[in-house]
């Protein structure tokens, strides 16, 4: 077979492409008549494609390039540990010098007393992890009936079977089914399900509704509550302020475990280094994965608080575990990235610098016809598009139709946003200067012009 780079003719990878590679949540047919964009290479927040056009990555990757691309020192790095030791596991009593480090490192940075890492490979296995782990620990303490988690509607916690089944996207269980013991309470999602209630008030009410449910199914029924502090792929849902303080009250005055999924929240992205002091909780768990390692190698872990981690470690085996659980080269890596993440004072520059600045600049699309509610919190932000802001009003078209052409606008236009349903998001590298952030709102600008012509043009600048 003929070898395949990087200058072998777009229309004959994307044919390729189309023949032999199944993507995630795609629609293969569609995408095989259209061909997929192919990127060759990156640089800081920029990507090049394989037809030579320079794109501004507004959504790093998928969440996860919180350093930027390009970074030697991390080539350097895996390299290095390629070399001296490529793999070992960390089952049958046996360590190794990269997970011990990453490990101590971890709880070095996490806060209160979650100093306890079991690695994984991705956050969704991580997450699998949790639900064993919240399981066996209430089993360890005598309370085997403590199985079931409480979860929400829209929330994302991977694509596995339990992190598929603890997230809360309609889309993905009409797809299969879930496993059973999880419970999903609503969002606090109040662009759209807020009515005529005031945000304070609607943030409470959604709260409270996860009391309602360990009422309803039993204090000695329920093992933990799992959010992600900043909903992210369920569209950068920002819960009202009173939301959090409440759903702590619930979790203490209960004997449930909170668990905080940090894939996208830690690190960085909401301008602390975790997403919970962003929002004032004090979970027992975190997830982690994503901008642990700025997505250079693939790695998850789970922090478990000292409590947790104490029974879970007296009961005898925990009888789980990944062959690559703390990947020797993932852990070199994701080591290195956050001693930039650290050295470069890359938290503060998102919490005092980047973070204000573009968050200025996003609410200033607010002005623009079509857009609704814009929210941002550190270097997560998304516009809620609406035909009436005043009524909070949905498109007349099925969700996802305005969303999809403006995200095609910003293809266009070399800008990578996202679209959920009708909300357009960004999470761009944490590094992003402000020149960059001037542009990418330029190019924002310009996309949600062009796609307000066009809907106007074919009628569907309408409310149903
Ligand atoms: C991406 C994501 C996951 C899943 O992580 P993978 O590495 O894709 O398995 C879990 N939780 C949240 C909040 C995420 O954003």
């Amino acid at each position: 077979m003929k070898k395949i780079t990087n200058n072998t003719p777009t229309a004959e990878l994307q044919a390729l492409d189309a023949a032999h590679h199944m993507h995630p949540f795609t629609a293969a047919a569609a995408l095989a008549k259209k061909g997929a964009r192919v990127i060759t290479r990156a640089e800081g927040v920029w990507l090049t494609d394989s037809e030579g056009h320079r794109i501004l990555d507004a959504m790093s990757g998928l969440w996860c390039v919180n350093i930027g691309y390009g970074r030697d020192t991390l080539a350097d790095v895996a390299a290095q540990q390629i070399r001296e030791l490529p793999y070992y596991n960390t089952f049958f009593q046996t360590s190794h010098v990269p997970a011990i480090a990453l490990a101590a490192k971890l709880a070095e940075m996490a806060p209160g007393d979650l100093n306890h890492v079991f690695f994984a490979g991705s956050g969704s296995e991580a997450n699998d992890t949790n639900l064993r782990l919240v399981r066996q620990y209430w089993h360890a303490k005598g309370k085997p009936t403590k199985q079931i988690v409480i979860s929400r509607k829209n929330a994302y916690h991977g694509s596995t079977m339990a992190g598929m089944s603890l997230g809360g996207m309609a889309g993905m269980h009409a797809q299969g089914g879930i496993i059973p013991g999880i419970h999903h309470i609503n969002q606090p999602n109040w662009w759209v399900e807020g009515g005529d209630m005031d945000p304070e008030e609607f943030g409470v009410a959604r709260a409270q509704e996860l009391e309602a449910a360990i009422l309803e199914l039993g204090e000695e029924n329920v093992a933990a509550f799992i959010g992600e502090p900043v909903m992210g792929a369920g569209g950068v849902i920002v819960a009202p302020d009173s939301y959090w303080p409440e759903i702590q009250r619930i979790c203490d005055k209960y004997e449930i475990l909170l668990i905080a999924d940090e894939v996208i929240c830690g690190f960085g992205r909401t301008g602390n280094m975790f997403g919970s002091q962003t929002v004032g909780i004090r979970p027992h768990i975190m997830t982690i994965a994503k901008g642990l390692s700025s997505g250079y190698a693939p790695i998850g872990a789970s922090l478990v608080c000292d409590e947790v981690a104490n029974v879970v470690g007296e009961a005898g085996d925990f009888n789980h575990g990944y062959t690559y659980s703390g990947h020797p080269v993932a852990a070199a890596v994701a080591l290195e990235n956050l001693r930039i993440l650290e050295e470069e004072n890359i938290v503060d520059h998102v919490k005092n610098d980047i973070g204000p600045y573009l968050a200025e600049l996003w609410h200033s699309l607010g002005d623009h016809p079509m857009v609704g509610e814009t929210k941002i919190v550190g270097l997560m932000a998304s516009l809620a598009l609406t035909p009436n802001k005043a009524t909070r009003a949905p498109f007349k078209t099925a969700p996802g139709v305005v969303g999809y052409r403006c995200r095609e606008k910003c293809f266009g236009n070399d800008l990578i946003m996202r679209h959920v349903g009708d909300r357009m998001i960004i999470a761009p590298p944490l590094v992003l200067t402000r020149a960059e952030a001037d542009e990418l709102i330029k190019r924002a600008r310009k996309s949600l012009d062009e796609c307000y012509a066009d809907l106007v043009k074919d009628g569907m600048f309408e409310a149903p």
